[in-house]
């Protein structure tokens, strides 16, 4: 028995993986990881793969960066943990700094203060809360969001109800909070002129509901999840209008599109719009260990800033155990003063466009639909044939020493930042010749 068959043996009879049906886990033959430098993962038996999708789109700088590496080592022999409950530490406050200093500019707030979270699911989750909770304190409580269509915004209760992709959310309808849909300006099911059947649906529902909603929640420029749906940025502009004229806030979730994945530090630079709260994650540790954040605009924190003749409490009821953990804020100011060091976002611009150019031949195959991308955040749609055909690609690109997960059919393409030219080359080429070998 090899390595790895022994190691998924035991995971079966001991583990439960997320987003995975268990019936079919052993005959998936996953890999069994053991060990990372740069975009090459190695399995337990020695198997080499380029790590296509940076872990799960979070690894900006590739794995074991000498300087994160060293941070998080130096930062563990000062520090652990300590509660950011009447507390704080340097790290922490260092972070909020460099992300406040890195905030995208254009029109809107500007965006001055820093709420940490965990994950991105509970950086939606406090970004949701913070909506509501500033509408009733500036006004009157508004309970509804409005999203859009196919979004993924994460899978805690509260994320799940802004989300818009049935498979992970029908089953949990009952528990969920009233939101409102919106067609998605991605959505090529509503034909080309889906710009403006999105503009016109959210138009009229903030006619119809503007004064209930607390905030409008998009994932802007691209909707990751539901297979880099790539959209028009006319769509934040005007979303920024509509929200600012009806008084809901609006919110970017930069979670999946952040830290430079798009080519810019963030999505919203494309269309030259500032939201009231904007989430990251993924990317923000450079995929090292575990955070997130909200920024949030100096009008919003306001609103939680008790005042004399206040009848209930202004706080942010709302933190975790492991809120800011110095550890983590190290990794992240770590691989943002790296990210800087080494242009990695003038890189991701770069790689991008050598991406697009590479798979310009891919796209024209039989068998692909469409290729889609923003700068790194890349999408490749096959046509279904047979039996979950996007994941068989991706088999077959793994079998060529190639690492990538589908979303559904879409093959998803998200390499580091910094990936070189000739691991683009292998990754096209594995995708090229993994699509030849399923259709
Ligand atoms: N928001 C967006 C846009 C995402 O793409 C994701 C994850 O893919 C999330 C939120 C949830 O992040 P996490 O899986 O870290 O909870």
């Amino acid at each position: 028995m090899s390595a790895s068959a022994s190691w998924i043996a035991r995971d079966a009879a001991a583990v439960w993986h997320p987003f995975t049906q268990h019936a079919a886990w052993t005959a998936d033959d996953p890999v069994v990881v053991d060990r990372a430098e740069g975009p090459w993962l190695w399995d337990v038996d020695g198997r080499r793969y380029l790590d296509g999708v940076s872990s799960l789109w979070t690894t900006t700088l590739g794995h074991g960066h000498p300087a994160i590496s060293a941070a998080v080592a130096a930062q563990l022999a000062k520090l652990d943990h300590a509660t950011f409950l009447g507390a704080t530490h340097a790290p922490g406050i260092e972070l909020a700094e460099a992300l406040v200093a890195l905030a995208p500019e254009g029109d809107g707030p500007e965006l001055t203060k820093v709420f940490y979270a965990g994950d991105g699911s509970s950086a939606v989750e406090a970004a949701l809360k913070i909506a509501y909770q500033h509408s009733a304190q500036t006004g009157r409580p508004r309970p509804k969001f409005v999203r859009l269509d196919h979004a993924y915004h994460g899978d805690t209760l509260g994320a799940v109800a802004v989300g818009g992709h049935d498979l992970f959310h029908e089953a949990y309808r009952p528990l969920l909070l009233e939101t409102i849909g919106v067609a998605s300006p991605g959505d090529r099911a509503l034909g080309p002129d889906r710009l403006g059947t999105a503009l016109s649906h959210l138009r009229s529902v903030m006619d119809e509901h503007g004064d209930q909603v607390c905030a409008i929640i998009v994932e802007p420029m691209v909707q990751g999840a539901a297979g880099m749906l790539d959209y028009d940025a006319e769509f934040l502009r005007a979303a920024r209008r509509l929200a600012s004229a009806h008084g809901a806030l609006l919110i970017f979730d930069e979670v999946a599109t952040g830290i430079g994945r798009t080519g810019r530090m963030w999505a919203a630079e494309h269309a030259g719009v500032v939201p009231d709260l904007l989430t990251c994650g993924k990317g923000i540790t450079g995929g090292y260990l575990p955070l997130s954040a909200v920024l949030a605009a100096e009008h919003v924190y306001e609103a939680f800033l008790s005042r004399p003749g206040d009848t209930a409490p202004r706080t942010f009821f709302h933190g975790h155990t492991y809120t800011a953990n110095p550890l983590c804020c190290a990794a992240a100011l770590a691989n943002l003063r790296a990210m800087g060091e080494e242009d990695a976002v003038g890189r991701a611009a770069r790689l991008g466009e050598r991406l697009g150019k590479l798979l310009e031949p891919v796209a024209a195959k039989d068998g692909v639909v469409e290729v889609r991308r923003l700068g790194t955040m890349t999408g490749v749609e096959v046509a279904p044939a047979g039996d979950r055909t996007g994941f068989r690609v991706c088999r077959a690109a793994r079998d060529r020493g190639v690492w990538l997960r589908p979303l559904g059919d879409t093959v998803v393409l998200m390499p580091p930042l910094t990936l070189g030219d000739d691991e683009a080359d292998l990754l096209v080429e594995a995708l090229d010749a993994a699509i030849d070998e399923v259709f």
